[in-house]
């Protein structure tokens, strides 16, 4: 009988049913590969799969995203089996996106499985990705029988995982054998989740896998760890310090980032700004966890927060390059209070008046009770013109969208004018979001009432995150979800819309199409036939591509058909794929951050 098993080279298809009497029969290898390793007679042996099963299980993991063969196949059987949801993609970097964006969503590690060598390094950019965005995850990979690699002796799959995925990610772990693999999750869990979340790397090898071991022996493997995400709070000296800071200033602002988001102080800081007053910025993935149009929303005025802010609270935010790193606008005089659970964080790239080292919650606690003992000084002219500035910029914006309301071909500002009102209408949906016009131009047009709905490419601003976000999105919160994405962000994972139907998701994917990277208007200086470099396929019909999945499909060239498609398609809850027509010349060169560009593109555009 055909058998996936570790240690047997055999890589055909296996069915659930040859899977099911796999594991109730004593089978033995029988390709011509030599390995030592006997196929367990259960129930009176395990291998290392069925205990890393277990270990999973111990440390809460329910689901599992990833893609399977040769060493991994039967874990994910197995792990189907024992009651983990395996969601199987087409591309190990979006089953890895996935698990990043299910980390970030509910505060637990997610997990994505790949196979050896290109299936491991597919999945580490979305574990790396992690890493820098602060995301908990773990990447369980198989990996080849060492011996082989480390004489390079050109071994099936042959890598040394461990040592590539070290410099990438925020800890890596190794587990060779089948009595260390408990003490292997539950590392690679603290790792994830402690301190600054981030993406672990979980090698096994394929020796430990497939190893064979009597039940009896497993159950002194395990144990029950104690405080899998220990609470750090903060030094008092350090709030105190922070809010005599506070207390002080004249012109405070708080900048909410995703680390408030994922630390879930929604309350603390709604707290916080009810009792100061002081306004606050949040930065893209902030955005929501207070509303982006309450009254003490600055959303508008970050420019003016940069250059007239004494005292400038972050919390959960980085003075990265997002933040212009504490450089370009803003003021050399504003003072700033940093919250963040990471120590090297501070002085990064501005001296911090302030530090506050600890878990957000226990901070945020610490110092709403000690702002209740002290006054605040704050200038009683700087919120009223925050918020008159405010009011002009929103009339500004609004007038921009009704300007562009009819134009046709339609351009971002008109696709956005008519989304804007259906998502509105729809606050839980999660918002995914990625482009360059796209991204830019969705995170000013939408605003966020609830936190921890809207996921982008974030700090690394990568592109190809969003299809495998949303489906992470969807699978660990089952709520709606609505992925706007650029034609050349889509056509990184457009694989895995596949995925998003074989599962069934409520996700709908919006792909604004102008053909081309930025837009689709380069032209070939050689004026040979050859597309530009930034040229993508201005007639394609994604929602073809959708129709190929039975997905419901939209092809859209006006905003009534595009608010009308988008509101039917949340209203299903099924998967749903919008193709929105652009004009090729709607949109600029890398979106906002064009002046990152060593020079302009210009002269290579109609
Ligand atoms: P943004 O892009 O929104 O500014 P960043 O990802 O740059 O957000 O920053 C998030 C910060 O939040 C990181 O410095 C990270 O260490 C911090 N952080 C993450 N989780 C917590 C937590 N539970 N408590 C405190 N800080 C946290
Ligand atoms: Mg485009």
């Amino acid at each position: 009988m055909a058998r996936i098993a570790v240690g047997f080279h055999d890589d055909r298809a296996i069915s659930i049913k040859d899977f099911t009497m796999a594991t109730t029969n004593n089978n033995s290898c029988s390709c011509k590969c030599g390995s030592t390793q006997a196929a367990p007679v259960y129930p009176q042996q395990l291998t290392g799969m069925d205990i890393m099963v277990r270990a999973l299980k111990m440390v809460g993991i329910d689901t599992m995203y990833g893609l399977v063969g040769i060493p991994v196949t039967e874990l994910a059987y197995i792990a189907q089996q024992q009651g983990i949801r395996f969601v199987g993609f087409r591309h190990e970097q979006q089953a890895g996106m996935a698990a990043a964006t299910h980390g970030y969503l509910t505060g637990k590690p997610g997990v994505l499985l790949t196979v050896s060598s290109l299936g491991f390094l597919n999945g580490l950019t979305a574990t790396t990705n992690a890493t820098v965005n602060c995301y908990p995850m773990i990447q369980i990979s198989g990996s080849s029988v060492r011996e082989p690699i480390d004489l390079d002796q050109g071994n099936y799959e042959a890598l040394d995982q461990y040592n590539v995925a070290k410099g990438l990610v925020k800890a890596a772990y190794r587990v060779n054998k089948p009595e260390d693999i408990p003490t292997a999750v539950v590392r690679a869990y603290r790792a994830a989740i402690s301190g600054r979340p981030g993406g672990v790397y979980l090698d096994v090898t394929e020796t430990c896998l497939g190893a064979v071991v009597n039940s009896a022996d497993v159950e002194k493997y395990f144990y029950t760890p104690v405080d899998l995400c220990p609470a750090m709070p903060p030094a008092a000296e350090a709030v105190a310090r922070a809010a005599d800071m506070l207390a002080a200033a004249r012109k405070p602002a708080i900048i909410i980032g995703k680390g408030a988001a994922f630390a879930r102080v929604e309350d603390q800081l709604k707290k916080l700004v009810d009792t100061t007053g002081m306004p606050y910025l949040p930065m893209s993935m902030g955005k929501g966890v207070l509303p982006d149009t309450g009254d003490l929303s600055a959303l508008s005025c970050r420019s003016t927060i940069m250059g007239q802010a004494d005292v400038v609270i972050l919390a959960g935010a980085r003075l990265n390059w997002l933040l212009s790193r504490g450089h370009g606008k803003w003021s050399p005089d504003t003072k700033f209070i940093q919250f963040d659970i990471e120590p090297t964080e501070i002085d990064c790239n501005r001296p911090i008046a302030a530090p506050v080292i600890g878990d957000l919650a226990s901070s945020l606690d610490a110092f709403n009770a000690a702002m209740a003992t002290r006054k605040m000084s704050m200038d009683p002219t700087w919120v009223p013109s925050l918020q008159a500035e405010t009011k002009e910029k929103n009339t500004k914006f609004a007038a921009r969208l009704s300007e562009n309301a009819s134009a046709q071909p339609m351009n971002h500002w008109t696709a956005l004018g008519a989304i804007k009102p259906v998502m509105a209408a729809n606050p839980d949906v999660i918002l995914i979001n990625e482009g360059a016009n796209t991204l830019d131009d969705t995170r000013d047009t939408l605003d966020m009432a609830l936190p921890r709905h809207r996921v982008d490419c974030a700090t690394w601003a990568i592109m190809g995150m969003g299809i495998g976000s949303s489906i992470g999105a969807a699978v660990s919160t089952g709520k709606s979800v609505v992925a706007i994405e650029g034609d050349s962000a889509f056509g990184f994972s457009g694989m895995d819309f596949s995925t998003i139907c074989r599962f069934n998701l409520p996700v709908t994917v919006v792909i604004f199409n102008n053909g081309g990277i930025y837009n689709g208007v380069g032209v070939n200086p050689s004026g040979s036939a050859d597309p530009a470099p930034t040229t993508l396929d201005i007639h394609a019909r994604y929602d073809k591509m959708g129709e190929a999945f039975g997905a419901t499909t939209y092809y859209v060239t006006t905003p009534d058909d595009l608010s009308k498609s988008l509101t039917e398609a949340i209203a299903s809850r099924k998967p749903c794929l919008i193709d929105v027509q652009l004009g090729a010349d709607s949109g600029k060169e890398s979106g906002h951050i064009g002046f990152l560009n060593p020079a302009a593109l210009e002269k290579f555009t109609v």
